[in-house]
């Protein structure tokens, strides 16, 4: 069996991807969407038959049914950057002319552009993981969230809907 790590609505606000498993039939294993918030302010990601509501899928544990973690889309630029294509394709234009390097050459520049690419990932890695805490503390005060990220509503008694008794 292997461990699925789903999102919890308190992970989540307007604007973040995320990325969904085998289970729907309105969704393609592994498709991303943008997290979105209707007028009440309950998330959704959009679907085949239009909006598919993040609470829908909670379980009683608070998680997310087949809803998880999107890379984000900032950091797959360097996770997917491939310094081998790179090196492979790279001449040096100078003002002397153009220098092809040679295999030797083009190992050490794929080397060196790959560290340089890794550095610059975790120097922007923790950059990204704060404005994601940005947006999530902006969003749930704007809200009044609810610990589990729910949003928190008036509620009126099921057998006073006037609200005469609480006058
Ligand atoms: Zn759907």
């Amino acid at each position: 069996m292997t461990h699925v790590h789903y999102l919890k609505l308190a992970d989540l606000a307007p604007g973040m991807t995320v990325r969904v498993d085998g289970g729907f039939t309105c969704m393609a294993e592994g498709e991303e969407r943008v997290v979105k918030a209707d007028v009440d302010g309950d998330l959704y990601i959009e679907c085949a038959e239009g909006r598919h509501g993040l609470a829908g899928q909670l379980d009683d544990d608070g998680r997310l049914i087949g809803i998880l973690d999107a890379r984000d889309p900032i950091s797959r630029l360097f996770v997917d950057f491939d310094a081998a294509m790179w090196a492979d394709g790279y001449e040096m234009d100078g003002d002397a002319g153009t220098y092809t390097p040679n295999d030797a050459e083009r190992g050490l520049i794929e080397d060196a552009v790959a560290g340089v690419v890794g550095d610059l990932h975790e120097q922007i890695r923790p950059l990204l993981e704060a404005r994601d805490a940005a947006v999530r503390d902006a969003w749930s005060r704007q809200h009044g969230l609810n610990a589990d990220g729910t949003p928190r509503r008036e509620t009126v008694p099921a057998d006073d809907p006037a609200g005469a008794l609480a006058k």
